[in-house]
Parts: structure tokens; C-alpha cells; sequence
């Protein structure tokens, strides 16, 4: 996808490339399982279902309330420049507000600029993008281009941030890091990042099934059959024609970044059946644990709002389960957040909880609670070598459509939310679309408004307006006599229509209805040949908005049949070629 065009300006162009009715399952519904279904409901189809184990969507991006506020214990911050797809939804469903979180990453804004230009020259997506000409460990690439060593803003942003240790790293990931984390205001969501995905998730026209987990994933040449677990508890097979699987579901129990060299770890053949080629390509992929302790603590009043690292234990992976990082969220509370890494084998949540308590006393706090902690696995990555034996090449190329299988999620994109939602937008617009002049299967385009609170609770009913009595008649169009003559009601808006965007585009009051459906009768009945008579059926081939419905109401009037069908493609028009016939 051009990430230099608008979004609406992309869509606008694409036709989907299988039948809107094709059953598409998506596993999971964090940030790339719905940015998939988005996409996918922006093409028009029809049969997309996400399943999500939890009782909520947002994955990740889990948001808690404690005593009253709301904190974000995974994904939380966004930079403004560096968003373009997620900003482009937060437009309409959320309210951010900027903060001051981290050093800008100065020191390499060029570098990252020509690596872009390289990527978008590249046609391709994802780490994909970068992966030939970033492979090298990132102290190696950084020394071949003049830096010294990696610069400490970069280092230390990165390791806070949960992505490991810059040294183990090839520097595709250091660069997706900064390419995303650099530019603009850094912008967090008021109300929590979860619900930020449940609006989203509550606007799509698409089926998501909460408290569903995925217990099998099984592919055959028709498509997948994959065993839930429902709400109920009861277990149940649905089968989809082509299955999208997000996040870090095929490496659960997968190596674990830094554990040590004897513990065993094998993809997650368990709840997949893997072929030899996904077996052979998910064995190389690693996760980190990655945790988020929050502490209530005394004696630390005097520490602003902010977020801190801790430098100590930022260079040498032998200080892994000390945390790396801290936040404080609001003034007016004691409650901290502490970040530190695990290896899921002799460093896990008791010796994380332990040493964040140690560093909080070390500050000068006394604690008095664990409130909550979570384990995230996070980050699924492969080291410089894989990567430079072409994993990216072969995950895109080999991978990606095989089975009726496509993957989203941190390892093909980053395990950053933009990255994620641009790269699974990407990805259906790749394999689900195609920009050929007229569609290949006959659908409509849907137009669904984001816009979560339109409506802002301001409706009335018409007997709420003072001296105003809702009468008794046979008809809606006596109806629209009625109000569209009435001197209380008249003027007040009876239809808005908003195009995608959100952005209202045409009104009518009661009265321009009216005025608008007499004028059409009259035209109807008595200027048109052939002359329709009372009891006619009349097609009506509209594109959707309020021409059809003056139309409609017109037709009513004249005591015509009015019989709506849309256009085979509203954005193409096609409805008045075929009235011309
Ligand atoms: C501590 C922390 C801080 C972060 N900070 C930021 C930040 O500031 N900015 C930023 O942009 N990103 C941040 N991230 C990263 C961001 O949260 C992730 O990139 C994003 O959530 C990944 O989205 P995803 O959909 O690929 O995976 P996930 O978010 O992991 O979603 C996968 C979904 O699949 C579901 N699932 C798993 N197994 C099953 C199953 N068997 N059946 C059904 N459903 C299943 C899960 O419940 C989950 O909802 C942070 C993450 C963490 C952990």
C-alpha cells in the first residue's frame, strides 16, 4: 500500500479480487486482527468474522482501571506524524492527547529517511521492506556508516520499549523502531488504548465473537476448519474459505528471547497443523517476555509525571528481569508502572515483581502493594543471520496465501501498533484486492461511517418539543405533510447524510423533503413519458444519499411503488447506464 496516498484515496481504486461471500476468519482481535477487518469490510466483503479469546478486543493494548484512572499496561503511545492509518481512524472514534515521552532520535533521522526511500522503492511490505539492505547486527551497520557506536537516545528508547538488546538486534528492527517512534508529538489516548479498538471494532460491519478462543487451526485444499471454545464454553468447528492469523498465536510456545541455551521451545504445532515449510520458518522465530508491574508506592510524591528509564540495566542482557523502564501516569495517585524483561525460565513475574520492589526502595519508596502484573509475549523476531538468509523473502513470497493462511502480527510488520495496522491493511490489499478498471465479481461497496458518537445523545423525539403532539395518521407520507407544514417542526433537520469519513455531506428538513417529494410527484405523474399512473412500480437506481431518498418520497407522493436497488458498483455510477437502457 502507497503510503503516500490517503487511505479512502487507496480503497477508492481497489475491487476485491474473491467473492464478497468468501468466509474469512481472523484470529485474534488486537490491533492487526482488526486492522485486517477493516480493510476487508472496506473492500466490501461481507463474511468476516474475528475470534477473540478475551471478553474484549485491543490484545496488547490493554487498558485497567485503578482506583478511578485508567492506565494502558501494553501499547500506550503513538507518534503524531508516524501514524497516518491509526490517526486516520482516531480522527473520528478518539480523543489523544499529546505528552512528553522520549528524546526524539536525532542522530539518525537521515539514515532512517534514505532507508524509507529504499523500502517504498521497494514495492514491498512489512520488515520485508528492509530486511536485504538492513540485516546487519545493528552495532556493525551502524559502524559502516560513520556512527562511533549506536547512539544512547536509540539505545536506550529501544531496550525501554521491550525490543531486546540493540546488539543482538539487525538493524531492520532498530530502524522500524525509529521510523515510527521519531517524528511529531507523541500522542496517547484518553480514556485507554483498548477502548480506542473497541470503538473501532464496534463500527465495522463485520461479526467479532468475544470470549471465543481458537483451539485448532486445521487447513485443508477448500479452506480452514478451526475448533473454538465459544462463550459458553461449549466447543464448536466454523469453517472458513481463507483464515488470517494475527499476533503471536503460532509461536505461544516458541523460544523466548535470552532464556537459557538448554530450555527447549517448539512453535505452536499443537494448535496448528503445520506444513514443513512453516515448521521450517516459525522455528527460527523468538519472543521476548516482556512484563508490566504495577506497584502503589510512598515516598515517591516528588517524581513527576513522566517516563523514566533506568540506564543501569540497559546495556547488558546478563541485568535481564531488573526493570528497564517506569512510568507515572497522573499527580495525584501513588501508583507506578514498572517494565522489565523475562526468559520464561529462571527470571519469571515473582523475581521481576522482586527486583522492580528492590529499585522503587533503592528510590526512596516504601510499597505498599502489588496492585497487578502482566506477562506479554511480545515481539516475535529472528536474528541477523535468518534474516539474511532470506526468511522475509521466503514468509512473503513461499508463505503468505499458502493453505488459505495469512499471517499478521509483530513479526511481519514490527510490534508497533501503526506498524501492525498499516501492514495488515497492506496485506489484504495485496492478496484480497486487485485495481483492475471494473470488478471482477459483482458487489457493493459499503460505506460505513466511523464515527462512534454521532448521535451524541441528542435525539429527541418530536412530542418532547414544546406544544407539540405526535398525531395519529395512516401514512408516511401523510407523515411528511404533516411535519414538513408544521410550524414548531419544519425547519429541524430530518435526514443527515455523512460520507465515510464522517464528514456531513447533505441535510434536508422536514420541510425541503417535502418541497423536494411534491416537486418530484408532479414531475412523475404529469411532465414524464410514458406517464406513470397510480400503482406503478418505479426502479429506482441510485447511488446511496438524500437524492434517493427525495426519490423515494416522491414516489410515494405520486402513489407510485418506489423499488430501491443500488448500482452494481456505487463509485462507478453504473445505475445510470443501466435507467439509460
Ligand atoms: C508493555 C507494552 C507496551 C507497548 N507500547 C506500545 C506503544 O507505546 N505504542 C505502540 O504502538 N505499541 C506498543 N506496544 C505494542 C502493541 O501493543 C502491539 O504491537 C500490538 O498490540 C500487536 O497487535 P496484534 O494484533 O498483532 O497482537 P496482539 O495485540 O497480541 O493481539 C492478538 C490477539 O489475539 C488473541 N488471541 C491469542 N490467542 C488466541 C486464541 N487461541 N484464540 C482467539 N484469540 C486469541 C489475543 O487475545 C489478542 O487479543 C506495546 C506492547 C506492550 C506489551
Amino acid at each position: 500500500m502507497d503510503s503516500r496516498k490517503s487511505i479512502e484515496d487507496q480503497f477508492s481504486k481497489l475491487h476485491p479480487s474473491l467473492p464478497v461471500s468468501t468466509r474469512i476468519g481472523i484470529v485474534g482481535g488486537g490491533p492487526s486482527g482488526l486492522s485486517a477487518a477493516y480493510a476487508l469490510a472496506k473492500l466490501g466483503y461481507s463474511n468476516v468474522t474475528v475470534l477473540e479469546k478475551y471478553q474484549t478486543v485491543g490484545g496488547m493494548c490493554e487498558s485497567a482501571e485503578i482506583e478511578g484512572n485508567i492506565y494502558d499496561l501494553g501499547g500506550q503511545v503513538l507518534a503524531a506524524n508516524s501514524a497516518p492509518v491509526i490517526f486516520h481512524w482516531a480522527k473520528k472514534l478518539g480523543k489523544y492527547k499529546d505528552i512528553k515521552v522520549a528524546d526524539d532520535y536525532v542522530s539518525v533521522i537521515s539514515l532512517t529517511l534514505e532507508l524509507q526511500d529504499k523500502a517504498k522503492d521497494s514495492g514491498r511490505i512489512g520488515v520485508h521492506a528492509v530486511s536485504e539492505i538492513a540485516s546487519d547486527l545493528t552495532p556493525e551497520f551502524l559502524e559502516a556508516r560513520g556512527f562511533k557506536s549506536v547512539p544512547k537516545s536509540v539505545a536506550c528508547g529501544y531496550t525501554a520499549s521491550g525490543y531486546g538488546f540493540v546488539q543482538d538486534m539487525p538493524y531492520a528492527y532498530i530502524h522500524e523502531f525509529t521510523r515510527t517512534s521519531m517524528a511529531g508529538k507523541i500522542r496517547r489516548f484518553k480514556g485507554g488504548y483498548m477502548n480506542f479498538w473497541k470503538k473501532l471494532s464496534e463500527m465495522l460491519p463485520i461479526e467479532v465473537r468475544c470470549n471465543t478462543e481458537v483451539l485448532a487451526v486445521r487447513r485443508n485444499s477448500a479452506g480452514a476448519s478451526v475448533d473454538v471454545k465459544n462463550s459458553n464454553g461449549e466447543v464448536e468447528v466454523i469453517e472458513f474459505d481463507e483464515i488470517i492469523i494475527s499476533g503471536s498465536f503460532p509461536f505461544k510456545n516458541g523460544k523466548t528471547y535470552r532464556a537459557p541455551p538448554s530450555s527447549s521451545a517448539e512453535p505452536e504445532t499443537g494448535v496448528m497443523d503445520m506444513n514443513e515449510l512453516e515448521k521450517k520458518l516459525f522455528s527460527k522465530v523468538q519472543t521476548i517476555d516482556y512484563y508490566t508491574t504495577v506497584l502503589k508506592i510512598k515516598g515517591l510524591e516528588h517524581i513527576p509525571v513522566g517516563f523514566y528509564y533506568f540506564e543501569e540495566f540497559m546495556d547488558d542482557p546478563a541485568t535481564i528481569g531488573h526493570p528497564v523502564a517506569m512510568q507515572r501516569f497522573y499527580n495525584n495517585t501513588d501508583v507506578f508502572l514498572f517494565w522489565s524483561y523475562g526468559n520464561s525460565v529462571d527470571i519469571k513475574g515473582p523475581t521481576v515483581t522482586e527486583l522492580a520492589i528492590n529499585t522503587a526502595k533503592n528510590m526512596g519508596g516504601e510499597i505498599e502493594e502489588v496492585v497487578l502484573q502482566r506477562r506479554f509475549k511480545y515481539f516475535p523476531h529472528i536474528s541477523s543471520q535468518d534474516m539474511k538468509e532470506g526468511f522475509y523473502e521466503k514468509v512473503e513470497s513461499e508463505l503468505q496465501g499458502m493453505r488459505n493462511t495469512y499471517y499478521v502480527g509483530g513479526l511481519m510488520a514490527f510490534e508497533l501498533t501503526e506498524r501492525n495496522a498499516s501492514y495488515a491493511v497492506a496485506l489484504v490489499c495485496k492478496h484480497f484486492a486487485n485495481d483492475s478498471p471494473s470488478p471482477t465479481f459483482p458487489y457493493v461497496k459499503r460505506l460505513f461511517p466511523l464515527q462512534s458518537d454521532w448521535w451524541g445523545g441528542n435525539l429527541k423525539r418530536l412530542d418532547e418539543f414544546p406544544g407539540v403532539k405526535f398525531p395519529d395518521i395512516a401514512s408516511l407520507d401523510g407523515y411528511l405533510k404533516h411535519w414538513g407544514t408544521h410550524e414548531v417542526i419544519q425547519n429541524k433537520t430530518l435526514y443527515t447524510w455523512i460520507n465515510e469519513e464522517g464528514v456531513v455531506v447533505s441535510q434536508r428538513t422536514y420541510r425541503e423533503l417535502h418541497a423536494n417529494a411534491s416537486c418530484i410527484a408532479h414531475n412523475l405523474l404529469l411532465n414524464q413519458k410514458p406517464l406513470f399512473k397510480p400503482g406503478d412500480r418505479v426502479l429506482l437506481v441510485y447511488i446511496p444519499g438524500l437524492d434517493f431518498v427525495d426519490t423515494f418520497f416522491g414516489c410515494l407522493r405520486a402513489k407510485l411503488l418506489p423499488v430501491p436497488v443500488l448500482p452494481p458498483d456505487p463509485l462507478q455510477r453504473g445505475g445510470q447506464a443501466l435507467l439509460e437502457d
